[in-house]
């Protein structure tokens, strides 16, 4: 069996001598699959090509991709399911943070039965605030979409080939694998883990680019922003009728009665403010299918090495 282990790298070059060694020590001691690793070099400015060319050389089972600019990690995963041709895949972070002493526990999952098996992280260690955000968002997300997303199920995962192709038949562009992952279905064996630092280097996630990747979510799996839009609309809509007669009936009785310069003030702030949100949630889903109908491509290779290539490395 073989096992494709894929690694998206974006400036690593501090961590990935660490990774490299700890992932060999871990995969020379299970003979009994054959892996491979597939490295995506995400645009790195850094020394992370040079090193990868260097392993693709000493070693025949290392191959590598690299993207002609930073296309982000969801792209380099994507490439790498898309140039994986082993029995399994195996997405893994340079960082150390996704353990590769987990790898052997994983492989038994597979010989259950399973299609996937996914590594859950604890949170333990992060920052608190980050933590709180994340956890609104799991609960939002489960409660507002279709697919149900386990908080601390991240991309650390070993599929099975049924498992690639389905993901892989998801073609859309903006892609979130998380949710890709969960959609898909198949059996998914679930181990925990305890959370580790960063073995060397920096954090590519700012607190921004999270909240982006929430959004990206939320608008991939789900629909019910728009429906928060109707619904608010149809409620002022009705609230306005019902102010309507209320008034007209007023007039009729009393006279006409002109103060209310405050209220009016405020009604037509509070109304322009929702009717501009309720524009910004559709554009949110405009853009996105302005992405998708522009069908480019998710990553762009600068340069490779792999498997029946005849690529002079
Ligand atoms: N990564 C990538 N492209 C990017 C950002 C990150 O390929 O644009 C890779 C990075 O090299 C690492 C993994 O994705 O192997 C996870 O990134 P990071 O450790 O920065 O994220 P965190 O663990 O802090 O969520
Ligand atoms: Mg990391």
């Amino acid at each position: 069996m073989k096992v494709d282990i894929i690694v998206p790298c974006y400036n690593e070059e501090q961590v990935l001598p660490l990774f490299f060694s700890a992932c060999e020590e871990v995969i020379r001691k299970i003979p009994s699959y054959e892996f491979r690793y597939l490295f995506i070099d995400d645009g790195s400015k850094d020394t992370t090509p040079l090193i990868l060319k260097n392993y693709a050389k000493q070693h025949p089972y290392v191959y590598y991709i690299s993207f002609s600019r930073n296309f982000g990690k969801e792209a380099a995963m994507y490439a790498g399911l898309t140039h994986a041709t082993g029995d399994y895949a195996l997405i893994l972070d340079a960082d150390l943070q996704h353990p590769p002493t987990l790898i052997p526990e994983m492989l038994k999952a597979m010989e259950e039965g399973y299609d996937c098996c996914t590594a859950i992280r604890n949170r333990a260690g992060d920052p608190k605030l980050r933590t709180w955000f994340s956890q609104r968002f799991y609960r939002l997300m489960n409660r507002i979409s279709d697919v149900k997303l386990k908080d601390g199920a991240g991309d650390f995962r070993l599929m099975n080939r049924k498992m690639i192709d389905a993901v892989l038949s998801l073609e859309e562009v903006s892609r979130f694998s998380k949710g890709i992952f969960s959609y898909v279905g198949f059996r998914n064996k679930e181990i925990s883990y305890e959370n580790v630092e960063r073995a060397a280097g920096t954090t590519k996630w700012s607190f921004f680019k999270l909240f982006r990747y929430a959004l990206d979510g939320i608008t991939s799996f789900s629909t019910f922003p728009l429906k928060c839009a109707a619904f608010l609309g149809s409620f002022f809509s009705l609230f306005a009728f019902v102010y309507l007669i209320v008034l007209v009936i007023k007039t009729l009785v009393t006279g006409i009665d002109v103060p209310g310069y405050a209220s009016t003030i405020a009604l037509i702030l509070l109304l322009g403010g929702l009717i501009l949100l309720c524009l910004g949630i559709v554009g949110e889903y405009l853009a996105k299918i302005y992405k998708e109908v522009k069908r480019r491509p998710v990553y762009l290779i600068g340069e490779s090495h792999l498997p029946n290539e005849n690529d002079v490395i």
